[in-house]
């Protein structure tokens, strides 16, 4: 049995409300025991000090970009995904904005199978609506068997309400959430009192409302609400 002891690492476990200066027993690759002072017999295994390390469950990240498909020439899934793992994380939800745009089960399938080979989990996030043209609402239940977990338009809103409503019941159907980009796209950032005085478009608090429905008139619908105040209008969030 492979035995390693992590000495004196700051053990954070949320779950359990545990954060403290304690030592960590592996054995096979799963946690044996925790403890204080524990020590392992002389050839029994490997000791490492954990002074100064923080030890808890892996984290995870809802909001990746992986470049493939399209722009691998800036990082595959594999390469992104050994870069999460070197950062602590233990799963990864990418967003849909790859060349071409996880917009169909194709692409959906293409990243799984790519994320077999990953050291740790690839959860891809398809998009709303076809290509993220925000016209055409895209074949969620295809994407959602082909194992898109959740669906969002990455930095951009569905503008079309009508529309985005009739993917929230949908993806509502198919238990996915929508991940929200509260944000419409003519401003900058939130109105406040020193945009007037920069000459600067300042969105005002209803569009944020509007475009996070679970957080204001469409009960039900399982969103993700997330904002960016420092976007630009036409630029990207990355
Ligand atoms: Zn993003």
């Amino acid at each position: 049995m492979k035995r390693i002891l992590l000495q004196g690492g700051r053990v954070i476990d949320p779950g359990s409300s545990l954060d403290q200066t304690l030592d960590i027993l592996l054995a096979d690759g799963a946690v044996a025991e925790i403890g204080r002072d524990l020590r392992l017999d002389e050839g029994a295994g490997t000791t490492i000090q954990a002074r100064g390390w923080w030890i808890m469950p892996g984290a995870i990240d809802m909001h990746t970009h992986l470049r493939e498909p399209g722009q691998e020439y800036k990082e595959t899934i594999l390469s992104g995904a050994r870069a999460a793992a070197a950062g602590g994380f233990t799963s990864i939800a990418c967003m849909a904005n790859t060349h071409p745009v996880n917009d169909c089960a194709a692409v959906t399938r293409f990243i799984c199978e790519q994320a077999r080979q990953a050291p740790v989990n690839v959860f891809p996030i398809g998009s709303v609506t076809v290509g993220m043209q925000g016209k055409q609402m895209v074949e969620m239940g295809d994407m959602a068997a082909a194992g898109a977990v959740a669906f969002s338009e990455d930095g951009k809103t569905v503008e079309n309400t009508k529309l985005y409503r009739h993917a929230l019941e949908y993806a509502g159907s198919l238990n996915r959430p929508v991940v929200c980009h509260c944000q419409e796209p003519t401003g900058l950032s939130m109105k406040g009192k020193s945009l007037p005085c920069m000459d600067f478009p300042g969105f005002l608090r209803w569009p944020r409302s509007l475009t996070s429905p679970a957080a204001s008139c469409w009960p039900n619908f399982s969103t993700f609400p997330y904002t960016s105040p420092m976007s630009a209008p036409g630029e990207p969030w990355r």
